[in-house]
């Protein structure tokens, strides 16, 4: 893992949160993208090296909806770029994580995604992506 690619936040209305991510960020979004296979509608702010991903749930079943209604809005995860995720699959694996898909997934951005348990790091979902080439 070698940089933050990207910290994911739930949201409730993607459109009211840009607006606020704009005047946080002092900056426009550079990308909104569904990514069906999840049930969310994503926003994409850059911040320097690192990202922010807004994400809506776009169903009740939702992953992010779901989130959302035992939490309420705020980080969902935080996304490690990786240069090979199976690699990194494997290694962390060996190391004890509890891997929630061995086989990357598409997610938003042109990125393969494999996410970790939270339990496996201390309530923090974990994200790990490489570019899609
Ligand atoms: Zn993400």
């Amino acid at each position: 893992m070698n940089k933050i690619e990207h910290i994911g936040i739930a949201v409730k209305n993607i459109e009211e949160a840009n607006k606020v991510y704009k005047s946080l960020l002092g900056q426009e979004h550079y990308k909104t993208e569904a990514v069906e296979s999840e049930g969310v509608i994503t926003s994409f702010f850059t911040c320097g090296e690192s990202k922010i991903e807004l994400l809506e749930g776009t169903s009740p079943d939702s992953p992010i909806t779901r989130f959302i209604e035992k939490k309420g809005e705020g980080i969902h995860h935080i996304a490690f770029h990786v240069d090979d995720i199976r690699t990194e699959v494997e290694r962390l694996k060996k190391e004890g994580f509890r891997v929630l898909n061995e086989v990357p997934k598409r997610g938003a951005d042109n990125k393969w995604v494999v996410f970790l348990h939270p339990k496996s790091s201390h309530g923090v979902l974990v994200e790990l992506c490489q570019e899609i080439k």
